[in-house]
């Protein structure tokens, strides 16, 4: 009796634990799927909206106007640095697939998305890219793309796309770091000063706010009020940023549920009173 009284409750031991182990799983594909879906209402205002759009020209049209009232220093060429994703090229497709797929950003599944060859552009980019290139400047692509196997795929897109100017001098890709300083200095060290960045994320701009939590982000924003518009172009991108691991620390350490949590506690609301 008292084996089968053991046996029993061994069995429902190891029941409950394949129940919990059960039970976690579905929970992380749910908060995977539920992440994604935070993310349904900003694909659909890049996607459908002539507002999104508008703001894609006004930033090239912005742009244009902050590059002819530039000025390089005695014996300076000027270069435009450009970001590539959300900034010249449009991913939303690849976004709409994690949607519909309730998946997770995976490195693995980008770099395939980078070579099916699907980017589009973004309104006005292509239209940008000529105009410094036509009128004495010369444009840089700097872009977090690898350097490996997403180089060949980002080249045929560009060109099909039609963008100006793209080589291997123009395009300076990830080889090793994220950060993009280094690349900003390459392209310094050619004889050219930087008179104008273009991007959707402040890591585009500086190394300043790189890996910072978002009150630093945001006083980097404040201590450069004065350049946006002039020296810094920002895109808006609602479905992904560097802003995102800026909600609170180790965040992307964090699985699928903390990231929904840290989601929710992050909300600032009126207290319906
Ligand atoms: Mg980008």
């Amino acid at each position: 009796m008292k084996k089968l009284i053991a046996t029993i409750a061994f069995s429902t031991l190891l029941l409950n634990g394949c129940a919990s182990n059960f039970d976690n799983k579905a929970e992380t594909i749910h908060a995977n799927k539920q992440l994604q879906q935070h993310a349904l209402f900003g694909i659909n205002w890049v996607q459908q909206s002539g507002e999104y759009q508008a703001l894609a020209h006004q930033a090239f049209n912005v742009a244009k106007m902050a590059f002819m009232h530039s000025k390089a220093s005695e014996g300076k060429k000027r270069a435009v640095v450009v970001d590539l994703d959300e900034t010249m090229l449009d991913n939303s497709l690849h976004a709409g697939w994690q949607i519909r797929n309730g998946m997770s950003f995976d490195p693995k599944v980008w770099t395939r998305w980078v070579n099916a060859r699907q980017s589009r552009a973004i309104s006005g980019a292509v239209e940008f890219s000529h105009f410094v290139n036509n009128n004495g400047g010369k444009i840089f692509y700097v872009s977090n793309r690898t350097d490996t196997d997403e180089k060949q795929a980002t080249i045929d897109d560009m060109k099909r796309l039609g963008f100006s100017g793209v080589d291997e001098q123009s395009l300076l890709l990830k080889k090793d770091k994220s950060n993009k300083s280094p690349r900003f200095a390459e392209i310094e060290q050619q004889g050219y000063e930087i008179v104008l960045y273009v991007g959707d994320n402040l890591n585009d701009f500086s190394d300043a706010p790189y890996k910072k939590q978002n009150a630093e982000r945001k006083a980097f924003v404040e201590a450069h009020k004065d350049d946006f518009g002039k020296k810094f172009i920002i895109l808006p991108n609602p479905s992904y940023g560097d802003w995102e691991g800026g909600l609170a620390p180790d965040y992307f350490k964090g699985d699928a549920l903390n990231r929904v949590k840290i989601r929710e506690q992050a909300i600032e609301a009126w207290d319906g009173k």
